[in-house]
């Protein structure tokens, strides 16, 4: 059989190692941590630093197909190693989401609309600069940022300090606040020959910067939802996309979209596609990677996927009986911190606001 070789070893690393093992597939993972998520179910570990020449070659020695599962991969690391094994999805996507600013550049040339953004490489530069933009903005570092980390709203000019520290990481980018009314993604994916397709239009809903529910299909108009898929579309066609692309979108009052951001991968926002979809995008990323054809995605029934925190752990299995009809995904961690991604749930229902109503009075998610 053919063997994956999947950079990261995360939860992503592993719901893409189940489908791929679904389809006969060997799983051969790199991860710095003895125990990761998708370690424990990988056929061979290679436990060492993303960057760590020695065993990339040894991943490069094992895998027929080799993919990652998250983008802060070194650049020039995976380059080396596109250059002595099958990386069908190649390094420019990783260097180019990388960087916001490439990332925002990127999103602009493919003929999508971006908030009105300024680059500041220094704080000085970004205070001679943000009268271009105006209050109130975000000031984001270009790299390294997740979950809302590496961000700073600047309600007016007296908040302009609280951003300095976040030059201390890397330059910054400075964006208009967009007063969206609703937060939607959608994960586009493609082959090498092309051919591409959308998971349905999810509606995101996150507390604290961190997702918390994630909708389907999305409460939007269906014209909203078609332009939502068509920007998609030109993004991944616009980077020649080969595997998996979440495009992060803001949808305005008069239906309009904006798009926030990228995730070179399957997204968390995509987790319902699990049971909700004749085609996960897991199974939908490896036939991608794998140059297989593409399966048309149809949603089978609208779905809730709530994420399992930390600190929602204990109170989910003290009421697992009572909900016969979720399906619990848990993610094999072992220390349950406060805000750390330990599982999801989905929950497939007839009806989208009673659904929401018995997650929310379920109490599992109040904290
Ligand atoms: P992720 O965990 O999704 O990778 P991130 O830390 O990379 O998040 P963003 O997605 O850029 O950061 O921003 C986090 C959240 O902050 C967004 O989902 C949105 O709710 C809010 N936000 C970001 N940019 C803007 C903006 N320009 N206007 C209004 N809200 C914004
Ligand atoms: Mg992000
Ligand atoms: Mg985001």
């Amino acid at each position: 059989g053919q063997t994956i070789g999947i950079i990261g070893g995360g939860q992503l690393g592993r719901m893409m190692a189940i489908a791929a093992k679904e389809s006969g597939f060997k799983i051969a993972v790199l991860d710095p941590a003895m125990d990761s998520p998708c370690g424990q179910v990988a056929d061979i570990r290679i436990v060492a630093s993303y960057d760590d020449e020695a065993a990339l070659e040894e991943l490069a020695e094992v895998s027929d197909v080799i993919t990652y599962e998250f983008e802060n991969i070194d650049y020039d690391g995976l380059k080396r190693l596109s250059q002595i094994a099958y990386v069908p999805q190649g390094a420019e996507l990783v260097r180019i989401t990388q960087n916001r600013i490439t990332e925002k550049e990127a999103i602009g040339k493919a003929g999508c609309p971006v908030a009105p953004y300024i680059v500041a490489k220094t704080y000085d530069e970004l205070v001679a600069n943000i009268d271009t933009i105006g209050y109130p903005c975000i000031v984001k570092t270009a790299r390294g940022g997740y979950d809302g980390k590496g961000q700073q709203l600047l309600k007016s000019a007296k908040d302009l300090p609280f951003a300095k520290e976040l030059f201390s990481h890397s330059q910054c980018i400075a964006e208009a606040f967009i007063p969206f009314v609703k937060e939607v993604s959608v994960i586009v994916q493609r082959n090498g020959h092309g051919e591409s397709y959308c998971q349905p239009v999810g509606e995101n809903i996150h507390v604290h910067h961190i997702l918390h529910e994630t909708i389907v299909p999305a409460r939007i108009t269906q014209q909203t939802a078609q332009m939502a898929e068509r920007e998609a579309l030109k993004i991944a066609d616009y980077l020649h996309l080969v595997g998996t692309l979440a495009v992060e979108m803001f949808v305005l009052e008069d239906g309009r979209i904006i798009i926030n951001e990228l995730a070179p991968r399957p997204h968390n926002s995509g987790h319902y596609s699990i049971e909700a979809c004749n085609v996960s995008q897991f199974h939908q990323h490896i036939r991608a990677v794998c140059g297989w054809p593409l399966r048309k995605p149809q949603l089978w029934a609208p779905s809730i996927m709530v994420n399992v925190l930390g600190q929602h752990v204990v109170p989910l299995s003290n009421s697992i009986a009572k909900y016969p009809e979720w399906s619990i995904h848990l993610y094999g961690k072992a220390e349950a911190k406060v805000n750390r991604k330990m599982g999801h749930v989905t929950v497939m229902t007839k009806n989208i606001e009673e659904t929401l109503q018995q997650i929310e009075s379920s109490g599992i998610w109040s904290e």
